[in-house]
């Protein structure tokens, strides 16, 4: 029987990084490589990975959470200014 449903393929509805919504293609193609959105590899993962001198680094929870407050928190900042 052939299955041309491979789990590889499957990508989340939201990151498991920052839990926002996969928003484009972009953010599923990075997703296959990293297993994040694009804005979590520029913006955390690959400077984590740099600073670490660890190109498998995965971030621990202390991490993840620091990294979601900043993000809510810039959320929050560009509210005020409309
Ligand atoms: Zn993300």
């Amino acid at each position: 029987m052939l299955d041309v449903h491979k789990d590889d393929d499957l990508v989340p509805i939201d990151c498991p990084i920052c839990l926002k919504m996969m928003r484009d293609a972009g953010d599923v193609s990075q997703y296959h490589s990293t297993q994040c959105c694009v804005e979590c590899w520029i913006g955390f993962l690959e400077p984590l990975r740099l600073l670490k001198r660890d190109a498998g680094y995965l971030p621990n929870s202390t991490e993840l959470n620091a990294y979601r407050d900043k993000i809510d928190n810039m959320n929050n900042l560009e509210k005020q200014k409309c």
